[in-house]
């Protein structure tokens, strides 16, 4: 699956070359000393990249949801929905703000209940905060038709998506704005990175000055002696980072299609066999994880056995089960929020998610394939 497989020798030249020319490793300033500034370059390429109007680096994907939120308006007091399967960082953004997160449950697109969202909108909600697990972008069309409709901004965590696509557009594009992750484990890598997509210039600007203590980065002006109107914070990224990203991302395209070779193999042998995640009408993922429910316990446990035996092991369902179900939460979260939340705790725990590794060859996956085919009891048909 993610970026760190394909990590080497072209992250290594980017860091040197950085070095060779002066090794500014600060995104401002510093002209006399440097010839380039590569955050700003990659804002640029990742905004072309996804055909979005602004791209803004951060120094991570959680800091990357603070920032998003703030820009789209969110304020303390303010509820801010999304769902029981997601990562913690969504629900600790919205809680640094002083916001109410508001978690609807998941259905077996792993993406946001539809009609549980409906019913949680009030008259405080301030955004919706849909997260594309694992690869694939949730039902999006009905998220952004249902904030349009009420007026709510949506921002989209595609942390785990980077790269997959919701009909003809880049998932993170069709929201207000969108979030994503280049941390060690992610589609590609910087070891800590974020950024924050949108399509308006007014979220941008805020973003922009939020992320950087209010800096408005006046042309005119030396940084010193900059304006400021808000209150920020210190949510940059390095010029390290940067290089390494712009190294990673000329591979975005040979890891999703390679995923998707040794996807295709598993699910030509198990599609019949397996009731597979649901993905949604218009949804095009990046095939970085098969995903199946089982409901039964033991052929739950042979399954992963020989998962463990192909060297393969399971991804998140059920190795991190806990790191991203809401409904585990109780250190953050009041009980009566966690209760709500069975539903969806039920269906992660009969989740099976086959990790993609380029690393193992598409034949692998075959073998892996067919190891499971052996021992699958095919699903009641009813
Ligand atoms: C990884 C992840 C994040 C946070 O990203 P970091 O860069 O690790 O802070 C947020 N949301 C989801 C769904 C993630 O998987």
């Amino acid at each position: 699956m993610p970026g760190y497989e394909l990590f080497g020798a072209d992250e290594r030249a980017a860091v040197n070359e950085l070095f060779d020319e002066g090794g500014v490793l600060f995104a401002h300033g510093f002209a006399a000393m440097r010839k380039r500034f590569h955050v700003r370059e990659l804002e640029a390429e990742l905004a072309g990249t996804l055909s979005a109007g602004h791209a803004l680096m951060v120094s991570s994907g959680t800091a990357a949801i603070k920032v998003a939120l703030k820009a789209v308006g969110v304020r303390a007091g303010d509820e801010v929905i999304t769902q029981a399967f997601n990562f913690i960082s969504d629900i600790e953004a919205i809680l640094d703000i002083g916001a109410i997160p508001v978690i609807c449950n998941v259905d077996k697109t792993l993406g946001i209940d539809l009609k549980e969202l409906e019913l949680a909108i009030t008259p405080k909600t301030r955004a919706i905060l849909p997260v594309h697990m694992l690869g694939v972008p949730l039902a999006l069309a009905d998220v952004i038709e249902i904030g349009r409709r009420k007026n709510i901004p949506v921002v989209e965590d595609v942390c785990e998506s980077f790269g997959s696509k919701f009909g003809t557009r880049y998932a993170g594009t069709l929201g207000d704005a969108g979030v994503f992750s280049f941390d060690f484990g992610k589609v590609i890598t910087c070891g800590e990175g974020g950024a924050v997509i949108t399509n308006s210039s007014t979220i941008d600007k805020y973003a922009r000055e939020y992320h950087d203590h209010g800096h408005e980065c006046n042309p005119s002006l030396p940084r010193g002696r900059d304006t400021r109107q808000i209150q920020g914070f210190n949510y940059r990224m390095t010029e390290i980072q940067a290089v390494i990203l712009k190294a990673q991302l000329k591979k975005l395209g040979k890891i999703v299609r390679e995923n998707e070779q040794r996807f295709r193999a598993l699910e030509q042998i198990l599609s019949g066999l397996v009731e597979l995640r649901v993905i949604p009408e218009n949804s095009g993922p990046i095939y970085d994880t098969f995903i199946f429910f089982e409901q039964d316990p033991e052929q739950r446990s042979a399954i992963i056995k020989i998962l463990t035996d192909h060297g393969i092991g399971t991804k998140n369902l059920p190795d991190a089960l806990d790191w991203h179900s809401a409904a585990a939460w109780t250190h953050i979260l009041p009980r009566q929020v966690t209760d709500n939340l069975k539903r969806s705790a039920q269906l992660l725990q009969t989740a099976i998610a086959i990790p993609i590794f380029l690393q193992k060859s598409v034949e692998d996956y075959r073998r892996l394939g067919s190891a499971l085919a052996g021992i699958i009891k095919p699903m009641a048909k009813v």
